[in-house]
């Protein structure tokens, strides 16, 4: 696609982000119906039928704007967050956080680490920005931290460190936490995004929380969000945390009413519904194990995960040829051409009849 020829030039460079195809599109397209999406990590038990009513309610007052604020949140998020209200800043979706921390600390002729694979929005958005993106190649699927900390340079402005990362589901561990942001300086900012902070503070004993790195650490903004364990992807909540100093700065680069009325309210209702939360990480915690010990069954090797997705390695096979074929079956899984790994899939967890159906059509196709 070309560009209108008066868009700023640097732009030609940068790609565009594609999501997970929808339900709707792929039975539109295949001309199928009943089609299951295992294909962005989303709360495959539905969102929690508390924030379905608090949305509901807040529904007769969207003509008015919502609270800029978002006060009622913040005031219970900083309480069980421990961390003061002005520490806070909420985004439409944990995306924006993170495109807001592009727009206050990196332009043009500044450098933006990134680790290789890893979330495409960080690229993109620092890309976008006129900054110059510099990849760490993962090592045996793990965030290689010495390699990316050896990279700061005096242009450095921003490290994005997904933890766990997307699209392969390994974390970094405390101590490798502590020791990486030793090294960093406090000139460079780090974004910790722990968009699936709670599947993997179920699962593994040394992930780190890393909102108890704040104090210690200026330099640090970590990242979570609605979307994933909540269930609340299409209403878009998520949220940065840091030294009241960086929000300030990613307030100045917020639009004014960026979390909409009903997903204020969502979100409220969520945090209080930890009866969902818990079935959540219980049916992914279940599902994981069983896609494991079937995927392996077939001879598949499997990335171990700390989220509510699996990548899994085709081997020699043609990854692309295989989702699309699962994709005729109904099933939409995240082809990982985009991200450059060639025989790989991702599928997120889903409830037991999508794992199983899953399993199923993954078998007939290979
Ligand atoms: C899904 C995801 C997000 C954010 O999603 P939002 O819906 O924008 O909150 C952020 N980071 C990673 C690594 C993700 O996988």
């Amino acid at each position: 696609m070309r560009l209108y020829r008066t868009a700023r030039p640097h732009l030609a460079a940068v790609s565009e982000y594609r999501p997970g195809k929808p339900i709707e599109e792929v039975e539109r397209e295949l001309g199928i119906r009943g089609a299951v999406k295992m294909a962005s990590n989303e709360n495959a038990l539905g969102p929690s039928p508390k924030a379905v009513a608090a949305a509901r309610g807040a529904l007769g007052n969207v003509h008015r704007y919502p609270d800029g604020g978002c006060f009622y949140l913040r005031r219970e998020l900083s309480k069980r967050l421990g961390v003061k209200p002005e520490s806070i800043v909420f985004a439409n979706g944990s995306d924006e956080a993170l495109v807001m921390a592009v727009r206050a600390f990196a332009g043009p002729g500044d450098e933006v680490i990134v680790a290789d694979p890893t979330f495409l929005i960080y690229g993109i958005a620092a890309a976008a920005a006129g900054a110059r993106v510099v990849r760490v190649p993962m090592r045996d699927f793990r965030y290689d931290l010495g390699s990316m900390a050896a990279r700061v340079s005096p242009k450095t402005k921003l490290i994005f460190v997904a933890n766990p990362d997307n699209p392969v589901g390994t974390y970094v561990t405390v101590r490798e936490l502590a020791a990486f942001l030793g090294r960093i300086p406090k000139s460079v900012v780090v974004v910790l995004d722990e968009a699936y902070f709670e599947f993997a503070a179920r699962e593994k004993k040394d992930y780190p929380d890393g909102l108890k790195f704040l104090k210690v650490h200026p330099n640090l903004v970590v990242t979570r969000t609605f979307s994933k364990a909540y269930g609340l992807a299409g209403l878009r909540v998520g949220y940065a945390a840091s030294n009241p100093e960086i929000a300030a700065a990613l307030n100045k680069v917020r639009e004014p009413f960026n979390v909409n009325l009903p997903a204020q309210a969502a979100a409220l209702a969520a945090l209080s519904d930890s009866a969902h939360l818990g079935r959540t990480l219980k049916a992914v915690s279940e599902g994981r194990k069983l896609l494991e010990r079937e995927l392996g069954k077939m001879g598949l090797v499997t990335v171990d995960t700390a989220t509510n997705f699996i990548l899994i390695d085709l081997g020699a096979r043609d990854a692309e040829a295989v989702y699309e074929k699962l994709l005729r079956k109904g099933v939409i899984v995240r082809s990982m051409a985009a991200w450059g790994l060639r025989g790989f899939l991702r599928v997120t967890i889903g409830r037991p009849a999508d794992n199983r159906r899953f399993l199923r059509a993954l078998k007939e196709t290979l």
